[in-house]
């Protein structure tokens, strides 16, 4: 019923998390009604994405080789604060209170999974091969989020550097990138001594 372009254009929207088949058709049909320019930014936008890369260090977004926080000699190199996806660290960054690097997870460990394909080992030898004196587990407090930072934790002990967790204050089961600023910061000057 509807043209080969117009459908080929909702099953790109429809594969997209969150977005289903109804809201596609109508996303679609906005572009539709787009002007030419409209839809040459978008363009550009999207070929814009394509160029950015992974922190070889942190595998944060990047332009280049480092993200921003690796690049700033400024930073805390002895603090490395641990979360799931690059948009985790906005909050805990817009707090202010943290001055160290970060290291990017790419997700949680999923059970069953006997080789982690998170970023794990990249993490133990960032940490062995520099002065890092304290790990902050900053997974997001769900029952994966929890898991994954109880594993990290145990690999992280042997090591002898201080390990916490922020958790005091997150509700179970939220998301830290959606947490307002004044909890997180609560939950970063108050976190979780776990390597007593
Ligand atoms: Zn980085």
């Amino acid at each position: 019923m509807l043209p080969t372009p117009f459908r080929n254009l909702i099953a790109v929207f429809s594969a997209l998390p969150g977005i289903g088949p109804k809201m596609a058709e109508r996303l679609v049909l906005y572009l539709f009604k787009q002007d030419a320019r409209d839809i040459k930014k978008m363009i550009t936008a999207l070929e814009g994405l394509r160029a950015l890369s992974r922190c070889t260090q942190c595998f944060n977004i990047a332009e280049g080789d480092l993200c921003i926080f690796c690049k700033d000699t400024q930073r805390d190199t002895t603090q490395i604060c641990v979360v799931e996806e690059p948009l985790d660290l906005i909050p805990i960054e817009r707090t202010g209170v943290f001055h160290g690097l970060y290291h990017i997870l790419g997700g949680t460990l999923t059970p069953n999974t006997k080789t982690p394909t998170i970023t794990i080992a990249p993490l133990l030898d960032r940490i062995q091969n520099n002065n890092v004196t304290e790990v902050i587990l900053a997974t997001n407090p769900t029952t994966d989020g929890d898991a994954t930072a109880l594993y990290i934790k145990s690999k992280l002990l042997p090591l002898g550097i201080r390990v916490s967790r922020l958790a005091r204050g997150l509700t179970t089961g939220s998301d830290i990138e959606y947490v307002d600023d004044i909890t997180i910061r609560n939950a970063l000057q108050n976190r979780e001594d776990l390597s007593q």
